[in-house]
């Protein structure tokens, strides 16, 4: 085909160009002719040539077309996500791993810049990543995908030449997250590890330590240097026995997980109490293959529960045992001596006035009192008995194992003659020299009481008894004691009843002056007993003073006498004074004042008419609490005056103290003061003692006309007494009133 169409074209070339060939002979076309035909045959050999290339080059086309596709497909299919971007991350392209990825297709991804699925200060660090890879490098970025997830991306970048000057970069993405997170859990795990407040020790199999942490080194005091390659043994104390090791082991070969105390040693030799938990490791072969240990130093905790149950069990200023303590050792001792068959005596002692110590001397030196007594108490006791402080100056003791009662007897008295001796030895505090008696009440197990509770309570009963002894003396509890006690409690309950159901009134005693007039009125406590009938305060004072109820039948005598003072003077009676008896616990009272004012106030009643009768010992028990309060009432004109003088301490400096205007002379001296020269002598040194001080002188219990006659000359001037007249309820003293309105002289 080639060959016919070059012919046409050089004959047309021919005769284009006019036949040049004519003139020549026929040897010389001859000879062109075969010139012709080897250019022919020439052209015809490149020609082979030209198509054997042809087929060659077509073939090697196919080939590359082949690989081309092969690699398309590779790239394409390659699990890795392989892209290309330019300089600015722009996504030239991406294979179906890209595309599945980023969740994005291969065309939109294609629009896309890589910094699209990083933040902002990713990206950057990609750019800047971009401009310092010369041939290939490595980068790893936090990225997200398209639907926001995100995922930590390795990237692996080869640089390659793009168009012009640009860079182009083959990039392989690997979504590395698990093995970063598995990375950051092991860097949390190694910082756990290293800070936690337990120390750890992991060992082999054998025991010997592999590693420690920070917490091993300060509770232990080896370094992890120090220990590595060691078995644990090294921190072991002789405290635990083989025995409590063997059980270790094999709790923890059976359960795999041992807790417990364990006492150990540190470097410095000196022992620590940690609370270990150890857990057994095990391999793939169910062999164990490591120990891990993790213990807490409880040595301070256990030092401050120690401290805690001392507190809790222990008297701080002597060191006895408390309340509580004794309480759980009474409790112990007596069951024991009821399985013994045996006997068990229990002291209950109280010094005599100790109040005075820690009055004069001062608080400190009353505590060291009781830390000294304590002491020598301890001293006259069997070492198996048992001393406690239960309060202030209250102690107790627990004899116990005794087996007879001839014993019982023999012993006790041997202790407590004992501690009655001891104590009488002065004792030599700073502030001076003090002598204290002490009074001890013995209950005996099971004689006296069987139940804890009757045995301490008759224990106490009989030192108040022994108390009522002068200094130093112990008295058993007796059945009279128990009577006495019951008698007590049952009149309590009585007392409360009575005032409820207002079985309560007063009595009005009058008091008479030299010129036979009326001074005035003692109001009296008398309760109507329903079955007893009128009882006088003697019979039930004494307990109701250890009652609260005091308080209240004392300002419902207050309210009562002032209403009945408020009566007279509507009736015409000028110039009295009701008084009324205030207990010692009313005194305690800030209220007091409001009351009295309050019980005037409401009778419309001016203080004048109204004295309060107080006791020495109301002022003894806090002075200055009593002056302040005794100093507010009399500021409201009531009078104060002191009841039963001579009785008590009679000191000139609460005379003094005190805003007393009336001295009231007990009528114990008064009984007497005919036939005993020396309460005569004694009444007369009261009368002009009182004067002298610018005082009222009342004696009480004028009986005799003797009595009147012997106090007149001696110039008391108000008498109060059965010779004038007997306490009355109010009709019978308005009848005597009305009757004698002065009496002769
Ligand atoms: P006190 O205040 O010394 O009262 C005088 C006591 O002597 C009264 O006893 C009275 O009845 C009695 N008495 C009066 N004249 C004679 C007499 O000529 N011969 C004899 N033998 N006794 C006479 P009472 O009423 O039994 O009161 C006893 C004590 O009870 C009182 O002694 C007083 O301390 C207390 N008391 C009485 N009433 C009250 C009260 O309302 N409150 C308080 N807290 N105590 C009261
Ligand atoms: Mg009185
Ligand atoms: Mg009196």
């Amino acid at each position: 085909m080639k060959k016919i169409s070059l012919r046409k074209k050089a004959e047309e070339t021919i005769k284009a160009r006019g036949n040049k060939y004519a003139s020549l002979s026929s040897e010389q076309l001859q000879l062109l002719v075969h010139e012709l035909q080897v250019h022919e045959i020439e052209l015809e050999l490149q020609n082979e040539a030209l198509r054997e290339t042809q087929e060659a080059l077509e073939s090697s086309r196919m080939q590359i077309e082949l690989s081309r596709n092969r690699y398309v497909d590779l790239y394409d299919f390659s699990p890795l996500a392989y892209l290309t971007i330019d300089a600015t991350g722009k996504i030239i392209e991406a294979n179906l791993s890209t595309e599945k990825l980023l969740g994005m297709t291969r065309n939109a991804l294609l629009k896309k810049s890589l910094t699209h699925f990083m933040r902002r200060e990713e990206a950057d660090h990609l750019y800047l990543g971009l401009q310092e890879i010369k041939e290939r490098g490595s980068l790893e970025l936090r990225m997200h995908r398209n639907d926001d997830t995100s995922f930590y991306g390795h990237l692996e970048i080869l640089s390659i030449p793009g168009e012009g000057n640009e860079k182009q970069y083959r990039v392989a993405l690997q979504d590395i997250t698990q093995r970063k997170q598995a990375e950051e859990n092991l860097q949390i795990a190694a910082r756990i590890f290293e800070t936690s407040p337990a120390g750890i020790t992991i060992t082999d199999a054998d025991g010997n330590i592999i590693r420690t942490n920070r917490a091993f080194t300060t509770v232990t005091g080896y370094s992890q240097k120090e220990v590595i390659g060691k078995n644990s043994r090294l921190l072991k104390s002789d405290r635990q026995d083989k025995q409590f090791y063997q059980k270790m082991w094999q709790k923890l070969t059976e359960s795999g997980i041992w807790e417990g105390e364990i006492c150990n040693r540190r470097k410095n030799g000196e022992l620590y109490i940690e609370w270990l938990s150890i857990t057994t490791l095990r391999g793939r072969d169910n062999k164990v293959s490591h120990h891990i240990g993790s213990f807490y130093d409880i040595t301070l905790r256990k030092r401050n529960e120690e401290k805690v149950q001392y507190l809790a069990h222990f008297d701080s200023l002597t060191g006895l045992p408390n309340r509580t303590l004794f309480n759980d050792e009474l409790s112990r001792r007596v069951a024991r001596t009821a399985q013994n068959h045996q006997h068990l005596a229990l002291l209950y002692l109280d010094f005599d006035h100790f109040k005075e110590i820690n009055d004069e001397l001062g608080h400190p030196e009353g505590d060291h009192f009781l830390q000294n007594a304590a002491q020598r108490i301890k001293q006259c006791m069997r070492p198996s008995d048992l001393l406690a402080r239960l309060s202030g100056d209250e102690f107790c003791i627990i004899v116990s194992a005794l087996d007879d009662q001839s014993l019982v007897l023999h012993v006790v008295s041997q202790i407590t003659e004992k501690i009655v001796e001891a104590l009488r030895f002065p004792m030599e505090l700073e502030g001076g020299t003090v002598t204290q008696s002490v009074s001890i009440g013995i209950a005996i197990y099971p004689q006296d009481a069987e139940k804890i509770a009757d045995l301490v309570k008759y224990a106490d009963l009989a030192m108040y008894e022994a108390k009522q002894q002068e200094g130093g003396a112990y008295i058993f509890f007796s059945r009279e004691m128990n009577r006495n006690l019951m008698h007590q409690l049952n009149l309590k309950k009585d007392l409360k009843s009575a005032f409820k159901s207002d079985e309560f009134f007063l009595c009005y005693q009058p008091q008479i002056d030299f010129q036979g007039r009326i001074r005035g009125f003692e109001a009296l406590l008398r309760w109507k007993h329903p079955k007893k009938g009128i009882l006088r305060p003697s019979s039930f004072i004494d307990v109701l003073e250890a009652m609260d109820l005091i308080n209240d039948i004392g300002q419902w005598a207050l309210r009562t006498a002032c209403a009945q003072a408020s009566r007279w003077r509507q009736q015409g009676l000028k110039d009295f004074k009701v008084a009324v008896n205030l207990s010692p616990h009313q005194l305690m009272k800030d209220t007091l004042p409001s009351v009295i004012d309050k019980a005037l106030h409401d009778n419309g009643l001016d203080g004048k008419y109204l004295e309060l009768e107080i006791t020495e010992s109301l002022m003894i028990k806090d002075p200055s609490r009593a002056a302040r309060l005794l100093e507010e009432i009399t500021g409201q004109g009531i009078e104060i005056a002191l009841d039963d003088f001579g009785t008590g301490y009679s000191s000139l400096i609460y005379l003094r103290r005190f805003p007393i205007k009336t001295i009231k002379i007990d009528q114990s001296f008064v009984r007497d003061i005919t036939r005993d020269e020396n309460d005569a002598i004694l009444v007369k040194t009261i009368i002009s003692m009182g004067k002298n001080l610018g005082m009222h002188i009342v004696a009480e219990g004028v009986e005799t006309e003797a009595q009147k006659d012997f106090l007149r000359k001696n110039s008391c001037e108000i008498l109060q007494g059965h010779y004038y007249a007997k306490p009355m309820p109010e009709e019978a003293i308005n009848q005597w009133i009305a009757e004698r309105q002065t009496w002769p002289e």
